[in-house]
């Protein structure tokens, strides 16, 4: 066997939403209609578990993967696989939402975890605004102007500019407004409380709120995530730490020409959102998502790209 036939390329799942756009095709998908809104890039999720596109693994979903050959992904502890990795193609307002922490996800959703989130810009129009945190001082006056409907009043709605990026933690209100495209790194759970949704109605109906759970959970007063990321060089390629955190490590890697980086103590996801190139003289492009597994080494990444690096810290 090859050393590069065991990076694992992943085919990617495009979910059909219908604040979604057409923009996600710019990644080379092939959209099956005119309003996906999510790829979700690396995924084990039941709700789109990305099936191996190469190699020993082919053919087999990233969850089986994970569960039969966890030597694949090194010390890493959890039951499930970490991490989530989309591009969100906003075209309209997402619901406003918010996670539990662990804590309150375990005693009230069935022992699921809870949910940390980042967000980095990829792109945006000139006016684009997006929803983190509200104006609440506390836990009753959130609840007196969520009860009213006072919502342009409660949320903290701010300009956003591409390359911009955010930190979502469990609590915190958040909705991604139209005319946005992302990239999100998140854990891999799916809890979810919606509490505002603009009053739209779809056929007919509109969507079920969950405003009692919502009120639980959010952090009064907001208080903004303060994340610092490190530069560091190297040659004419640079990696941008975006977030260290217990639950991830995000980088932004700008690759110039070639940079050889090691795949460290855990596995690697990898995900191309800009130009082309290649991972150890194999192509990838802007919309390739891959994993380096754990034990590979050093891998070489050459070309002209944009590249998303997520990796979850040793515990
Ligand atoms: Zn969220």
């Amino acid at each position: 066997m090859k050393r590069t036939d065991k990076l694992l390329f992943l085919q990617p799942v495009l979910k059909d939403m219908l604040w979604g756009g057409t923009r996600l095709s710019e990644f080379g998908y092939d959209l099956p209609t005119g309003t996906v809104g999510e790829c979700w890039g690396i995924s084990a999720h039941p709700h789109g578990d990305c099936i191996v596109k190469n190699g020993p693994y082919r053919g087999m979903p990233l969850s089986r993967l994970y569960e039969e050959h966890r030597e694949l992904f090194g010390n890493v502890k959890s039951d499930r696989f970490p991490l989530l990795v989309k591009i969100i193609d906003a075209k309209q307002d997402l619901s406003v939402q918010v996670h539990p922490d662990d804590e309150y996800a375990r005693e009230h959703e069935n022992g699921s975890l809870g949910k940390t989130e980042c967000w980095y810009v990829l792109d945006c129009a000139a006016d684009a605004t997006i929803i983190i945190g509200h104006h609440a001082k506390s836990k009753a006056e959130a609840e007196r102007m969520v009860r009213k409907g006072r919502f342009s009043e409660f949320l903290r709605e701010i300009p956003v500019h591409k390359g911009d990026f955010f930190l979502i933690e469990p609590g915190v209100v958040h909705s991604i407004k139209g005319g946005t495209l992302i990239l999100e790194t998140q854990e891999n759970s799916d809890v979810t409380y919606r509490f505002y949704d603009y009053d739209r109605v779809r056929n007919g109906v509109k969507r079920e709120l969950h405003i009692d759970k919502s009120l639980d959970v959010i952090t009064c007063p907001f208080k903004e995530s303060k994340t610092k990321p490190v530069i560091k060089r190297i040659g004419a390629s640079e990696v941008e730490t975006l977030v260290s955190i217990p639950d991830f490590t995000v980088d932004r890697i700008s690759v110039n020409g070639s940079v050889t980086l090691d795949s460290g103590s855990e596995f690697v996801n990898l995900s191309v959102t800009e130009g082309e190139g290649a991972i150890d003289g194999i192509p990838i492009r802007k919309g390739t998502h891959l994993i380096v597994p754990f034990g590979y080494g050093a891998y070489e990444l050459s070309g002209n790209m944009e590249v998303f690096r997520s990796t979850v810290p040793e515990k």
